[in-house]
């Protein structure tokens, strides 16, 4: 089903009857410098519950920056976030927001401490927060199972792991606190193609059980059909296109977002970046070129 025409999740409106509820989050003016280089200007970025909000862009435009900023492993030098329609400030606010907000990064051998093992890398959030100190490895478990562990011993080291399995390691972590929001900064990038959909099909699949909205960096257009029902298009630090995935992907208003549709993909995965290839005038490359077996 195209996700534009996809019923808005129960969970979405969960408590909310009547008039408009307020977003999920809803982050507004977020500007980030890095020195002297602005790498966010002015960015206003919503997600509804149970929703899904693609970013897109070269590289070099902002993405991970926007993500890092969102979920507060950095601090944005000015902007404003408000979840559940309160603004995010003070101790106490940002420690609910971050029980509330799970990441997922690119690098699931960056992102996993290979001192651990992956039941303690997956227990991290649960200790961070006071979670199910009664039942943690009955929780370590059961978010095991869920991102298709079953079997897999929480006393096992990842180094025994593949890039996708960790990556469900790292899923499973991103879940430990029953987030209502997932950040995935380009999961499935540094992955083996075939492993790919898998990953992109256990998030879907997550995303249904449980209700999850995720903002999504990606720089593979046919992801970005498949899983959003938003779209929006960093272009050095700022926002210059944004609407429904099926708008954006075949009616591209901003010339910025036609060049990233053309963009030709590169064969190797950790290639495959909307950004790299994306030379002035550079020919539109067809469809077919950006398909892979799953
Ligand atoms: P993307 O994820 O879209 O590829 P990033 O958010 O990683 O882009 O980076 C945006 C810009 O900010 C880039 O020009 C990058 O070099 C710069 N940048 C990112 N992190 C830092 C940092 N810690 N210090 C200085 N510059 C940074
Ligand atoms: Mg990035």
């Amino acid at each position: 089903m195209n996700r534009a025409e996809r019923p808005v999740n129960e969970a979405g409106h969960a408590g909310h009857a009547t008039g408009e509820a307020a977003p999920l989050l809803e982050a507004t003016g977020i500007t980030k410098r890095y020195g002297r280089y602005t790498a966010l200007d002015a960015v206003d970025l919503r997600i509804e519950a149970g929703r899904t909000v693609s970013i897109v862009g070269e590289s070099g435009s902002g993405k991970s920056t926007l993500a890092r900023v969102l979920v507060g492993l950095e601090r944005a030098d000015s902007g404003t976030v408000r979840f559940r329609g309160e603004t995010v400030r003070g101790r106490r606010a940002r420690r609910a927001f971050h029980r509330s907000v799970g990441m997922v990064f690119q690098d699931p051998y960056e992102s996993i401490d290979p001192r651990l093992t992956i039941g303690e890398a997956v227990a991290e959030p649960l200790r961070a927060h006071r979670l199910h100190r009664h039942d943690e490895p009955g929780r370590v478990r059961e978010l095991l199972d869920a991102v298709g562990m079953e079997g897999v011993e929480p006393d096992a080291y990842p180094h025994r792991f593949s890039g996708g399995q960790r990556q469900r390691v790292c899923i499973a972590r991103a879940l430990a606190t029953d987030p209502d929001l997932v950040i995935c900064d380009e999961p499935t990038s540094a992955l083996d193609v075939s492993v790919q959909a898998q990953i992109l099909n256990l998030l879907l699949d997550l995303q249904r059980r449980r209700g999850l909205a995720y903002l999504f960096i990606t720089h593979d257009l046919d992801v970005v059909r498949r899983i959003s029902d938003e779209v929006d298009v960093l272009l050095r630090g700022t926002v210059v296109e944004r609407g429904g995935a099926d708008q954006v992907t075949h009616r591209p208003r901003h010339e910025y977002t036609r060049r990233l549709l053309g963009a030709v993909p590169a064969v190797s995965p950790r290639e495959r970046r909307i950004g790299a290839p994306l030379a002035p005038g550079s020919p539109t490359a067809p469809k077919s070129a950006e398909q892979t077996p799953a």
